[in-house]
């Protein structure tokens, strides 16, 4: 059976976000036609991984996904709050929108210098004491 996706969603494995990161990619008109790879801390992974393994394992999904499925697209979702960056790693929420900002443009280039002719869309998450989410564009 031959299938296709658009896109591909790298995400922190996060489970606050899960749902709300599903609508999200509905409101953006790509629900059902992106690949899904959650690994803690999503940017992270190529812009500052725990070691070497972590950055092959995003580069390899990505990958495959292309190979498979001629993905052109990469949205790469970084959140507030992420344990993978560790808790109180922030002094306050300028420093930490900051360093995702640094690192979803770290990942951007990472990917778009590996794999020719895939765009990368920036994302930042925010989770609210309510529990509603809401994703900033990053341009
Ligand atoms: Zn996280």
């Amino acid at each position: 059976m031959n299938h296709s996706a658009k896109a591909l969603v790298l995400h922190c494995i996060d489970f606050r976000f899960i749902h709300d990161i599903v609508h999200f990619m509905k409101n953006v008109g790509l629900l059902g036609q992106y690949d899904d790879v959650a690994a803690a801390g999503a940017a992270k992974n190529l812009a500052d991984p725990y070691d070497d393994h972590d950055r092959e394992f995003v580069l390899r999904q990505i990958a495959i996904a292309r190979k498979l499925h001629g993905i052109s697209e990469v949205y790469v979702i970084n959140h507030f709050d992420c344990g993978a960056y560790g808790q109180g790693t922030f002094a306050n929420a300028d420093e930490e929108r900051g360093r995702h900002r640094r690192d979803l443009q770290v990942a951007k280039d990472f990917i778009e210098r590996r794999f020719d002719g895939l765009s990368v869309v920036k994302i930042l998450a925010r989770i609210d004491e309510g529990g509603q989410v809401d994703f900033e564009k990053i341009v």
